[in-house]
């Protein structure tokens, strides 16, 4: 078996961010899983079933990677897996603080897991999940911003929410 890091976040949706971050880990290991939280207290447009249905499906032609949700501490998750790395992507300044906590948080919650980050690629250093979320909420393009399974669920999602 070789080395396995998971990927954990909201992915509320997954956006072709997140996709770039996939992509490039698997140039460094054998495989990734994507561990999609289902934490009740985070509100989110999409349930837990449909991120995970999307991710599945923006994923479906990578070979070595697995789409799965979990609830509760990431670092139990983990343990639970075979992988010996968490994988999170870095944008701007801004994600800083909270990963650094974060990620020093695991190390104190487990001594042996250790939490790997990847740079955003040039071209998706601007896109997050709520931005993306809020464009397509007011009718603008996200084509190129989220893979195409994606950009349908946001259409069809908005679409149905009623309008003020
Ligand atoms: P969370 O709600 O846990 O922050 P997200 O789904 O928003 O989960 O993001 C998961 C991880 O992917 C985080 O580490 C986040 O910083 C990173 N990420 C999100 N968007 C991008 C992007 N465009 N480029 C690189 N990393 C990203």
């Amino acid at each position: 078996m070789g080395r396995i890091a998971v990927y954990p976040g909201s992915f509320d949706p997954i956006t072709n961010g997140h996709v770039d971050i996939i992509a490039r880990c698997l140039e460094i290991f054998d495989g990734v899983i994507v561990a999609i939280a289902d934490n009740a207290q985070k509100k989110s447009l999409f349930t837990i079933n449909e991120r995970v249905k999307m991710a599945k499906l923006a994923l479906q032609d990578m070979p070595d990677v697995v789409v799965e949700s979990f609830s509760g501490l990431l670092v139990d998750y983990v343990k639970k897996t075979n992988a010996t790395v968490i994988l999170r992507g870095l944008r701007a300044t801004s994600d800083f603080e909270y990963e650094f906590q974060m990620a020093h948080m695991n190390k104190n919650l487990n001594r042996k897991l250790d939490t790997l980050f990847m740079m955003t690629g040039k071209d998706y250093f601007f896109i997050s999940s709520r931005t993306v979320k809020e464009v397509a909420g007011l009718g603008g393009d996200v084509n190129g911003l989220v893979p195409g399974i994606v950009a349908e669920y946001l259409e069809k999602k908005l679409k149905i929410r009623p309008s003020k």
